[in-house]
């Protein structure tokens, strides 16, 4: 298919890459593998671009970016339909994904409006400090599987309001949502080369995007793994970067706690998107007084969720995205298993014959974990819930703090004193407070460590696009 739209044109190429439908192993189409030039013609076309985009009024850019919005609604059912296809999850959450992603168009619509700068006081009556917030230039974003349309729209969107042209890379796994999200901006009238679509092998169309000259700006989301190899990729040409990166999210819950409600939060925090979210709850910390009843309650819970393919009524667990990932999630099982964990549910493919032919994984419960097993280590990025118990408070957060990732934390307590104590305490950029749905389109989004640095959502995602220019000025 034509996936490449460089300049206003759309391209496609003899050489593919096939997308391939995780519940059932067909492909569902195949997208150009584009190349190293490709890249830099996308790069010069938004370079080019940026010159005339910046300079059109916030209102005119505020109504193009409505109108993205408002096409992506009319477009919805067949663009969450295709986002099951190419990433498996369940219908009802692709539909949510893609409203979301309308309404990024609509929040940055009006955030652009509202970027302004500063005038200062002076030291004298003949001069005048004033602060300009322009846009940084050509953005370069580069987008995981997990939720590709979202990412996409909420990147590009805080883009193009701050005034930015933007090359896009979407995950090879699943770009298809992406190209039909550049369908629509295209209608939108956004003019060409302001947004660019390059689809094809990551390190090569990444290695211009990080050492192109004209890149002012790589917003990144992805594994800590790339997000360093960019950062160091970047530093050639000290380039602005917002990484959005992997994470081990503690999930806490005290004795104190609302046991109806931690046991609701765990299932949605661990399980929701198949577990395959970067701010998941990887592993839940309970405290021993109340375990027995919290493990009882959490394992029927997750016992019932009902494994299907996306498009099956009332599917909340659909595939993974591959068969990597469902090897991943075995070997953490395993290994938490041969070093004395106890498996209380799923952790295998299933049987029903309707699951084997795609990438699924029965949602896990292990109990009586430890912080040396891989589970409680490594991102499983997949269905495995790992129950750790402890005694304190102190120990509690020693634990949820001790990986290198810091993005979300989720604490369960009733006690408002010891709510407010640890989470000044947990070394996270995103903090559920007996709330599994840790953030929303107005509140930032990003981690600290090695979870990466930049905020996303609300007026905070705009920031991370523009430049601050300081005018001192002489009347003299
Ligand atoms: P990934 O392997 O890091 O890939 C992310 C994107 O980077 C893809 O578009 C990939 O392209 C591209 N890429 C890979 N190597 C590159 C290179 N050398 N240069 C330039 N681009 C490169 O991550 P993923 O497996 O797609 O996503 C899962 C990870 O993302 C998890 O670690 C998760 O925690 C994290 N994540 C973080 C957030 C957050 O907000 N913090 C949100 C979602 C996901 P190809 O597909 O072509 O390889």
């Amino acid at each position: 298919m034509k996936s490449l739209y460089i300049d206003g044109q759309w391209e496609d190429r003899d050489d593919t890459i096939a997308v391939q439908d995780p519940a059932t192993g067909e492909v569902v189409e195949n997208v150009a593998r584009g190349r190293a030039g490709d890249a830099v013609r996308a790069v010069e076309a938004a370079a080019r671009e940026w010159e005339r985009w910046r300079q059109v009024p916030a209102d005119t850019r505020a109504v193009r970016l409505r109108r993205v919005a408002a096409l992506i609604l009319e477009h919805q059912e067949e663009l969450a339909r295709l986002l099951t296809r190419e990433q498996g999850k369940p219908l009802s959450d692709a539909r949510g994904e893609v409203q979301s992603a309308s309404e990024q168009f609509l929040w940055y619509a009006e955030e652009g409006r509202r970027v302004h700068g500063d005038v200062l006081p002076a030291p004298a009556p003949d001069r005048r400090f004033w602060v300009w917030r322009e846009p940084v230039g050509v953005s370069a974003v580069i987008t995981p599987w997990n939720y590709p349309i979202q990412t996409v729209a909420r990147k590009t969107a805080a883009a193009l309001a701050a005034g930015c042209t933007v090359v896009v890379k979407p995950s090879s796994l699943t770009p298809l949502s992406a190209v039909e999200l550049v369908r629509l901006i295209e209608q939108a009238d956004i003019p060409p080369g302001v947004v660019n679509l390059v689809t094809g092998p990551a390190e090569e169309i990444g290695g211009v995007l990080t050492t192109h000259p004209a890149v002012r700006k790589i917003t990144f989301t992805g594994s800590t793994e790339v997000g360093k190899r960019l950062m160091a990729e970047a530093s050639s040409t000290v380039k602005s970067l917002s990484l959005e990166l992997g994470g081990h999210a503690p999930l806490l819950v005290f004795a104190d706690a609302d046991l109806d409600k931690a046991v609701r939060g765990a299932v949605t925090a661990r399980f929701r998107s198949m577990g395959q979210i970067c701010h998941s709850a990887n592993r839940i910390l309970v405290h021993q007084d109340i375990l027995p009843a919290f493990r009882a309650a959490f394992t029927a819970a997750v016992a019932a969720l009902k494994v299907a393919p996306g498009f099956e009524a009332g599917s909340q667990i659909g595939p993974l995205i591959n068969e990597a990932a469902v090897l991943r999630a075995e070997r953490h099982v395993q290994d938490a298993v041969d070093q004395g964990a106890t498996l209380l549910t799923g952790g295998t493919r299933g049987r029903d014959p309707g699951l084997l032919q795609g990438t699924f994984f029965l949602p896990a419960v292990l109990d009586n974990c430890t912080p040396a097993m891989l589970v409680a280590r490594e991102e499983t990025f997949g269905p495995v819930a790992p129950l750790i118990p402890f005694r304190h408070e102190e120990e509690a957060v020693a634990e949820a703090n001790r990986t290198p990732y810091g993005l979300a934390a989720y604490l369960f307590t009733r006690d408002l004193a010891r709510a407010l104590r640890v989470a000044e305490h947990l070394e996270a950029g995103v903090i559920g407070l007996n709330e599994a749905r840790a953030s929303g389109i107005s509140t930032p989004f990003g981690g600290v460590k090695e979870s990466g640095f930049g905020r996303e959502g609300g007026h905070y995602g705009i920031e991370e696009f523009l430049v601050t220019k300081s005018i001192a000025v002489s009347l003299e």
